[in-house]
């Protein structure tokens, strides 16, 4: 049976010492999110950001715009952000509205500012093996997870399911980064499950029920990423839960797992930015 990988506890150990760190800064660390529309899911993604933060002494604006916002707006809203020096991190939540062109928003965005490691800029750091101000957060809570279990990923075959710029390519860079042998896989991936049953490590970031206990090895370490609600409204992740974590090695539950991991990391990266900013102006 395998190890369930916590990621609830890791948070909560991950926010107690960013608070006791943030106590003792002179001013409070500042992260701007900016919503647009009404989707009710980024709603709830938004108001658990904000309240995260507040909790652990971040303060958090929230700036929200109808959906029919036109971009120059939103445009000189981040700009406004950018040069705003009690602002330290800029998130925009996707997604946009169609209209809107979203890397030319994101791309609006300060690098110095640019809490999700999303901008051209930062992008391009990361994955020509330079520092970016900080890592993706879902990618950096995988690697959080995979540290607090002590799991190297040096050597090791890590095959990545999906290959958005949200998830599976970052954590494809940084598993590389690890020294890992890194496969990704996509929806035009043929014999899926050939590739999966090589995998020590095996990332899924998909959106489906996807993973079953025939597509990979005995001892695989598991990480399911995917989060959606299945047809009788069960949030569930890619991964067959019950049948996988007889073979696995470590499994990351849904909820739960990579989920909690995201949020610790979007503080962890506030705070890093928030610093970086005081560097720099002293
Ligand atoms: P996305 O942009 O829709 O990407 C999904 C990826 O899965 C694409 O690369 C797609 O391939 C691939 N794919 C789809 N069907 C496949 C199949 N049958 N076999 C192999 N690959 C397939 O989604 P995302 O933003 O990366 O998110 C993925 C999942 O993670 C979602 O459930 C999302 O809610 C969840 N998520 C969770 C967290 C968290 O904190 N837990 C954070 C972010 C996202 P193509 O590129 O060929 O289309």
């Amino acid at each position: 049976m395998a190890i369930i990988m916590d990621g609830k506890r890791l948070r909560d150990k991950i926010l107690s010492n960013l608070k006791s760190e943030i106590e003792a800064f002179t001013k409070k660390p500042v992260l701007a999110v900016i919503l647009v529309g009404d989707d009710p899911a980024s709603r709830i993604y938004v108001n658990n950001k904000k309240k995260t933060a507040e909790n652990i002494g971040i303060k958090s604006i929230v700036i929200e715009y109808p959906a029919n916002i036109e971009e120059e707006v939103l445009l000189k809203k981040i700009k406004d952000l950018n040069s705003d020096d009690e602002v330290n991190a800029i998130l925009v939540q996707l997604p946009l509205p169609r209209h809107i062109d979203k890397q030319k928003v994101i791309d609006a965005i300060s690098p110095l500012k640019d809490v999700d490691c999303f901008t051209i800029e930062n992008c391009g750091k990361l994955y020509t093996g330079l520092e970016p101000y900080v890592y993706p957060c879902t990618p950096q809570g995988i690697l959080y997870l995979l540290d607090e279990y002590k799991i190297n990923l040096e050597g090791k075959h890590v095959v990545v399911i999906g290959r958005s710029n949200l998830v599976g390519k970052p954590a494809a860079q940084l598993a590389l980064n690890r020294n890992a042998t890194v496969t990704v896989c996509h929806s035009h991936t043929k014999n899926l499950s050939d590739i999966t049953k090589t995998a020590d490590v095996l990332i899924s970031a998909v959106g489906e029920v996807l993973i079953e206990d025939d597509m990979m090895k005995d001892d695989c370490v598991v990480i399911d990423v995917g989060i959606f609600r299945d047809c009788n409204g069960k949030v569930r992740g890619d991964v067959n839960f019950e049948t996988v974590s007889k073979k696995a090695s470590y499994i990351t539950p849904v909820p739960g797992g990579v989920g909690p991991m995201t949020i610790a990391s979007l503080m962890v990266n506030t705070v890093k930015l928030y610093k970086e900013q005081n560097k720099r102006s002293s």
